[in-house]
C-alpha cells in the first residue's frame, strides 16, 4: 500500500470518529447549562428577627408526587392542627406544584419558630427542616435541580450556623420510630 493512500485511510477513519463522536455529544450540547438554578440564597433566607442556633438540618421528602409549601401548610394547619402550619422551613419543588428547584421559604422559617418536622419536639427546636416534593421511597428520585438547590442552600445555612456536615442529617437517621424519609432514592 503506498503511503499516501495510508494516510488517506487513517484520516478517513478519523473523521469517521469525530461525526460519530459529535452525533452521540450534540444532543446534550444547549441541555446542560438550562439545568443550573440561579438563586440568591443569602437574601431568600434573610430574616427580619433574632435569628435562633440553629444545630442541625433535617432532610425530608414530601411523599407526595407533587406540591408546595402553601400546599402542605393547608394540610398540617387542617389535617395536623398545628397552629404554626408548614412543619418545614424550606421546601424545594420538583415542578409539580412549584417550579423545579424552586426554595419556597416558611413561615416558620421567617419568625425563626422551631419546626414540626420530626416527632422529637426538643429537636425540632435545633433542627433547620428542609423538604424536597417528592416520593423518594416510591417512583420518584429528586430532580437535577432539587439537588443544586439543596446543596447551595446547606452551604450557605451551614456557613452561617456553624453546622458540622456530620450534623446535616435526613429524617431517617433522627432517633424516633421508624420513618423511610427521605426514601431510599435519595441520596446527597
Ligand atoms: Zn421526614
Amino acid at each position: 500500500m503506498k503511503i499516501v493512500e495510508r494516510h488517506v485511510i487513517i484520516f478517513s477513519i478519523a473523521m469517521f470518529v469525530t461525526a460519530i463522536g459529535l452525533f452521540i455529544y450534540l444532543p446534550f450540547i444547549g441541555t446542560k447549562r438550562q439545568f443550573i438554578v440561579a438563586i440568591d440564597i443569602e437574601e431568600l433566607c434573610r430574616v427580619d428577627v433574632d435569628e435562633n442556633d440553629w444545630e442541625y438540618v433535617v432532610l425530608h421528602h414530601s411523599a407526595t408526587d407533587e406540591g408546595n409549601a402553601s400546599n402542605f401548610d393547608r394540610y398540617h394547619r387542617e389535617k395536623r392542627k398545628w397552629l404554626h402550619g408548614l412543619a418545614y422551613h424550606f421546601v424545594i419543588g420538583n415542578g409539580k406544584g412549584s417550579g423545579n428547584g424552586e426554595i419556597e421559604v416558611g413561615e416558620r422559617w421567617k419568625k425563626q419558630l422551631h419546626g414540626a418536622h420530626t416527632a422529637d419536639m426538643d429537636f425540632n427546636r435545633i433542627s433547620i427542616g428542609i423538604c424536597l416534593v417528592g416520593n423518594f421511597e416510591e417512583d420518584n428520585e429528586p430532580t437535577h435541580n432539587q439537588i443544586e438547590s439543596l446543596q447551595s442552600l446547606i452551604n450557605y445555612l451551614s456557613k452561617r450556623y456553624n453546622i458540622p456536615k456530620s450534623s446535616i442529617i435526613k429524617h431517617n437517621q433522627v432517633t424516633q420510630k421508624g420513618t423511610a424519609c427521605p426514601g431510599k432514592k435519595f441520596s446527597l
